[in-house]
């Protein structure tokens, strides 16, 4: 018996590292059979506004394929190192984040869905891994949740985070100072 297969579970496990494609011809003799496919392959840089995925670290991480009716679903996550610039000291960051993968693939997939169209039983998981990424990458890194940026003593850090307020405090927004008189004219009136 072959380490990679558990004829027990009818488990069969393959691992992608350049070619992203997954043959599913097999896997969909029977409906509920799975897949376990093991992730780890390296990818030109991705890139959102403020970070990006680093080339030479693998994407490292796991998807089960399994059969269902007219296709399978593909499931599981990928680990990846990012790198960026703190939104608020400018200095470089790093970090590592996990990031989910969930698709349908569906011979005859309607064309306004969300469903991926499954052709030739192939699966192709190098987009799922990628979206992955890209969903993933931090939009707004920061260096440290405290960080007060390049010089806080002339540019201190007006902007608090939602989770260092504290509990019970009010959420109402600061007054406009152009209608703070108004509010003192509306208490007066009453
Ligand atoms: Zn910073």
């Amino acid at each position: 018996m072959s380490a990679d297969s558990d004829p027990e579970s009818g488990t069969t496990r393959g691992r992608i590292t350049r070619h992203a494609t997954v043959s599913v011809a097999e896997l969909r003799r029977r409906l509920g059979e799975r897949m376990a496919v093991v992730v780890d392959m390296t990818l030109p840089p991705l890139t959102v506004v403020a970070s990006h995925s680093i080339e030479t670290e693998p994407i490292t991480g796991s998807v089960v394929i399994e059969s269902i009716e007219r296709g399978v679903t593909v499931y599981g996550s990928v680990r990846f190192q990012w790198a960026g610039e703190c939104r608020r000291c400018l200095d470089e960051v790093t970090g590592t984040v996990t990031s989910e993968i969930d698709e349908i693939f569906q011979v005859g997939a309607p064309p306004d869905s969300d469903l991926v169209e499954l052709t030739e039983d192939k699966v192709d998981l190098l987009p799922l891994v990628r979206d992955a990424v890209l969903a993933g990458l931090p939009l707004a890194p920061l260096c440290r949740n405290d960080c007060e940026g390049p010089d806080p003593e002339r540019y201190p850090t007006l902007v608090a985070d939602d989770d260092e307020q504290d509990e019970g405090e009010s959420t109402e927004l600061p007054i406009d100072p152009r209608w703070a008189g108004l509010d003192v004219w509306r208490s007066e009136d009453s």
